[in-house]
């Protein structure tokens, strides 16, 4: 018995030491398999054949210079992407096609689905990503600053990395670190702005392309928020910094090239004037109120013909907020972009399998993609609503969101939450939604929870989901079928437990009260056995969508 073990061990080295001919190891196939699958490919395009040709021309050179922001991310993320990539597809092993899918994805060889896992290779993904020199530490960094305050500016700078050179360390710009791409992505910017007849896109695509070159990001910031271009809607170039889970500092390459959805934004234009009635209808006193406060960052929305780099790794964005930069936000505000054609795409493959399988059978049909959509955008609008500065006995100022602390986003999540329910409500009674709409909103506002909380309540929006689910439930407006296990909303329930939810909510906010929001937390944010079980029998069902660009295929790979 022990000799045929030591001969399965021998074999077993034998084995392992041809596998050394391998310039990685590599994880099973079949695990890779089973991550890809988690992953919905779907189609995603806009209507771009219903622009002139010239705007359609427009659009491709944005789509040829997003491949090239693809290229930088790649080279962003590790510094043996390209080693491994040239392997993959030199590999004449029919396996490593699949790895090559998955690697394409991931933008490297770790798991952005399994906390960063290596699925080819050993090492673990550095914490700096290839913005700095792999074995550089936080303190060498600061203590490099330090003893250089020459250089503390290039080093902190979004847009350089950082390596050692004859034992120095040094901070290279973009713009020569990725010079070979940045150029020919600057020439297509420019030759789309000669295509432009929109000025502001005109200038947005020139002095994007002018900072490609000189690194200075500002005024192209500045550009983007006039953007007002009625058909195309683009950001191009280095934003977020969350890639960087060293310092945070380092900014990721991506690009979003999207259409305008005509029809959303003159929806969305019709709520603004609302806005006045919406906040004077919040369930709390009158001095709680907020009638002056400012406009808050505009909402588009728009639907997205392709993206590259960095929002393309792994989980798929619906929505984004930028500039980051203070200065611009400052000036400017932000702008918040949302991308329905993801939306609805992840709606179709992620959220109506679980909806199938935990809401009660009768109330299916209710579930509804324009309720759904109808619900993120006033949850939007509603980030705009109720107490933000509030004025102190003293005379002082605060926000609410320095006076909750940690509390502050789940407060705020649920909030928007809650009262983009209660809005739609008042906007049914003034006859902007249709009254019959309400039902499949419920529903389908009951249905999105699952998904939320099954992304994790460690994060604020899945726990103000759990809290509101639990708010709810207390107030009968939800049910659990004991027998089925599956859930329902008590329709005519829902009306007074919104309002008071909206109350409570908003109260916690307009009195500065953070005990009462951790005690609020505490009670609501506990997860319940019936939500638990439905929530396990979901394992199997995709995370995500995996896009496959119409256009894309159109240009050829
Ligand atoms: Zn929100």
């Amino acid at each position: 018995m022990r000799k045929w073990i030591l001969a399965v061990l021998a074999v077993a080295v034998i084995i392992s030491g041809c596998a050394k001919k391998e310039a990685f190891v590599k994880a099973d196939v079949n695990h890779v398999k089973a991550q890809l699958a988690k992953l919905a490919p779907v189609e995603l395009g806009a209507n771009v054949d219903r622009l002139p040709p010239r705007k359609q021309e427009l659009v491709r050179k944005l789509v040829q210079a997003s491949r090239l922001m693809d290229e930088i991310f790649l080279r962003q993320v590790y510094s043996k992407n390209l080693e491994i990539r040239n392997w993959l597809q030199r590999s004449k092993n029919p396996e490593d096609k699949i790895f090559l899918e998955y690697f394409t994805i991931m933008f490297g060889p770790f798991d952005r689905l399994d906390d960063d896992k290596p699925f080819i290779g050993t090492e673990p993904k550095p914490l700096g990503a290839n913005y700095y020199p792999e074995d550089m530490t936080k303190e060498a960094f600061f203590r490099w600053v330090k003893e250089h305050p020459e250089d503390k500016e290039a080093f902190e700078s979004n847009f350089t990395i950082i390596r050692r050179q004859n034992g120095r360390l040094v901070a290279i710009p973009y713009s020569q670190a990725y010079r070979e791409l940045l150029e020919p992505a600057a020439e297509l910017l420019r030759e789309a702005a000669t295509l432009a007849e929109n000025a502001s896109l005109k200038r947005y695509l020139e002095t994007r392309a002018q900072a490609f070159l000189s690194n200075d990001y500002f005024e192209s910031d500045m550009a983007w928020m006039d953007l007002d271009d009625p058909d195309i809607e683009v950001v191009i170039g280095p934003y977020e910094v969350y890639e960087d889970r060293l310092l945070s500092y380092k900014a990721a390459f991506e690009s979003f090239v999207t259409l305008v959805d005509q029809a959303e934004s003159a929806k969305l234009a019709r709520v603004a004037q609302y806005l006045n009635a919406m906040e004077k209808n919040l369930p709390i006193p009158d001095k709680f109120k907020n009638l002056n406060r400012g406009s808050s960052s505009p909402i588009k929305v728009v639907n997205e013909v392709f993206t590259a780099g960095d929002t393309k790794a792994g989980i798929q964005t619906t929505a984004f907020n930028l500039p980051n930069d203070e200065r611009v936000r400052e000036a400017k505000g932000s702008k918040k972009v949302l991308l329905k054609n993801v939306a609805e795409a992840k709606f179709e493959k992620c959220w109506r399998p679980i909806v199938a399988r935990v809401l009660a059978e009768d109330q299916l049909p209710l579930t509804r993609f324009d309720a759904y959509f109808n619900h993120t955008l006033m949850h939007e609008v509603s980030h705009g609503l109720g107490p933000g500065i509030v004025r102190l006995p003293d005379g002082s100022e605060t926000t609410v969101s320095k006076e909750l602390k940690e509390t502050y986003p789940t407060i705020e999540e649920a909030k928007a939450d809650v009262l983009g329910i209660y809005n739609i409500i008042f906007l049914a009674d003034q006859g902007f939604f249709s009254p019959a709409s309400l039902d499949t909103t419920f529903v389908t506002y009951l249905g999105g929870m699952f998904r939320s909380i099954r992304f994790g309540v460690q994060e604020a929006h899945g726990m103000a989901n759990l809290i509101e689910f639990n708010y709810l439930t207390e107030k009968g407006a939800f049910q659990v079928d004991p027998k089925t296990g599956r859930f329902r909303v008590v329709l005519e329930k829902m009306r007074p437990a919104i309002r008071d939810l909206a109350h409570d909510i908003l109260m916690l906010q307009a009195t500065l009260d953070y005990q009462g929001a951790v005690k609020f937390i505490e009670r609501y944010g506990k997860m319940p056995a019936a939500l638990q079980r439905a929530l396990d029998s979901l394992a199997d069902l995709p995370v995500d969508i995996r896009p496959v660009y119409t256009i894309e295929r159109e240009l050829g790979k």
